[in-house]
């Protein structure tokens, strides 16, 4: 009884596996009986033993298999490229961003060198909740830098978010209380934060509490952010009041300055404690 189920369901199975495999140039091997491809000359049909009895049943021959793993790979890349095409576009809150990448730099300037450190080592970067801080004057590059590491950074699918203050502000505009919470831990949930462009935001007391709450969050957090100002140096590392000492003090422990603009950048780099930071983005802790 259970062997002619058997049987019947074997023989369908046959029917499925063996029917309308056979093409043009394919060819009954005389030796084994078993059908052959006419192309790459491997089987296309095998045998299977099953309850003592032999059955023949189809299989890849080798071009097809070759065929279907192309396809499956041809898949796979799109499926990974709208992906990458996904986080960009949650994490680059400017279109002007998608282009601000490597391939588009003279990496043989120093400051692109840094940057392209930043990206080779992110991980210790990231277990060090080191940032970096770009200062410097009006058009030296630091957005577009700090741009290329965005994308470089997503492109290996590190959710990246990279905003500034007047759009966080412009958000939290019109959210109610729970709702801000909300908006701000979710901030925190990308591996990295760029804000690009502090200080262009009005200095009002919901600003400056705004941004001390950003600042603060995510420097509890203990993940990276990366920030860039036209705010000096000198200003940053001497706020003129309680208020933005706060600020600047955690942007100023977390994050590597990097200076733009000027001819002497090595000896800017790197003030306080940040030796290992400092060693890696100079490549002195490159092993030869
Ligand atoms: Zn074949």
């Amino acid at each position: 009884m259970i062997k002619a189920v058997v049987d019947e369901v074997l023989k369908e199975m046959e029917n499925a596996t063996n029917e309308g495999i056979k093409e043009v140039d394919d060819y009954m091997d005389t030796e084994t009986g078993l059908l052959m491809c006419g192309q790459c000359h491997t089987k296309k049909q095998k045998k299977l033993s099953f309850l003592g009895e032999e059955r023949v049943v189809g299989c890849l021959c080798r071009c097809a298999a070759e065929k279907l793993e192309k396809e499956r790979a041809r898949h796979e890349a799109e499926e990974n490229l709208m992906h990458i095409q996904q986080m960009k576009s949650a994490g680059l809150q400017d279109r002007t961003f998608y282009g601000y990448t490597f391939e588009r730099c003279d990496t043989s300037q120093e400051n692109a060198i840094y940057a392209k450190r930043y990206v080779e080592h992110f991980s210790e970067m990231m277990q060090a909740g080191q940032g970096l801080l770009f200062w410097g004057n009006v058009g030296t590059g630091k957005t577009f830098l700090a741009g290329c590491i965005a994308n470089a950074l997503l492109e290996k699918k590190i959710p990246v978010l990279m905003t500034s203050f007047p759009k966080i502000l412009n958000a939290l505009g019109g959210l109610y209380s729970a709702e801000r919470n909300e908006y701000l831990a979710s901030l925190n949930r990308y591996t990295l934060l760029v804000i690009d462009d502090m200080g262009i935001e009005r200095d009002t007391q919901y600003t400056l509490e705004t941004v001390y709450t950003v600042i603060d969050e995510r420097y509890k957090s203990g993940k990276p952010f990366i920030i860039t100002t036209n705010i000096q140096l000198d200003i940053l590392g001497n706020p003129q009041d309680l208020e933005h000492a706060r600020i600047y003090d955690r942007i100023m422990e977390r994050c590597m300055p990097v200076f733009f603009g000027g001819k002497n950048y090595r000896s800017e780099l790197g003030q306080g404690n940040r030796d290992t930071a400092k060693k890696i983005l100079t490549g002195l802790n490159d092993t030869v």
